[in-house]
């Protein structure tokens, strides 16, 4: 979590590169549709920021305060090099130019390869809202006549996790090792999920069906794939496949 303190090539702003960006118009968001990916990569050598949209102010349970505390020590169990909030507004998140040039600024400071945020078509407004922000400041990141105070910078990819909604995966992460560290981060958020001990107002969150249908979705990804957990992905840009025989290993027709 130290910035300045990692490995990796430096880069002109001082900020080392970061392989992954995800982005989640809610602390949580992340975490619940793919923190297993996130401690998967981190596990792999890679290196990951996240990146949430709003402070959660309209939330039933816990205040801004709580939740930015929360989020932080999820990140800190997945082992995202940093986790940064903006305020772009819980319920009504804005879309507008100076919000992309925020998103825009993230991108270049820190030259992402990949960029994770949700899908531009969910339930929840703000979730739409902000894969739309995502895709298209990814794009304009990469302008160079969009003058900032950094150099042009374009992921290779946009890439979307599924909330509410779900749409057949482009692909799927085997998140078997990693699925009891997303859980612990998932813990952290102690005023949202179940807790019998509280007696804070009672969200479809809080209940304790919603963490067993997370688990239960994450047993189903992973069935799909032939491991014990795993978390889907959507992308209108299909990935090159080195090995076909060996992404299907293990598998039956
Ligand atoms: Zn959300």
């Amino acid at each position: 979590m130290k910035k300045g303190a990692s490995r990796g090539p430096r880069i002109a702003n001082h900020e080392p590169r970061i392989d992954a960006i995800f982005f989640g118009a809610h602390a949580d968001d992340v975490e619940l549709s793919c923190g297993g990916t996130i401690a998967r990569f981190v596990k792999d050598g890679l290196r990951v920021g996240i990146v949430d949209l709003t402070r959660g102010e309209m939330g039933t349970r816990g205040t801004p305060q709580t939740r930015a505390r929360e989020s932080k020590a999820a990140a800190k169990i997945l082992g995202a090099s940093f986790r940064q909030q903006l305020d772009l507004g819980d319920g009504g998140l804005r879309i507008g130019r100076e919000e992309e040039l925020e998103i825009i600024g993230i991108v270049r400071r820190y030259r992402p390869a990949l960029i994770f945020g949700p899908l531009p078509d969910d339930r929840h407004p703000d979730h739409t809202r902000a894969g739309r922000l995502i895709t298209e400041a990814s794009f304009y990141a990469g302008l160079r006549k969009i003058e900032t105070d950094l150099p042009a910078h374009r992921p290779q990819v946009v890439i979307y996790y599924l909330q509410h909604y779900l749409l057949p995966p482009s692909f799927i992460v085997d998140v078997s090792e990693t699925w009891k560290t997303k859980m612990r981060a998932i813990d952290a958020y102690q005023s949202q999920f179940h807790d019998p001990r509280t007696k804070a107002p009672r969200t479809f969150i809080s209940e304790k069906g919603f963490l067993q249908m997370i688990e239960a979705r994450g047993r189903h990804f992973g069935a799909l794939i032939g491991a014990a957990f795993g978390e889907a992905f959507v992308t209108k840009q299909p990935p090159r496949i080195e090995d076909v025989v060996r992404a299907y290993s293990g598998r039956e027709v």
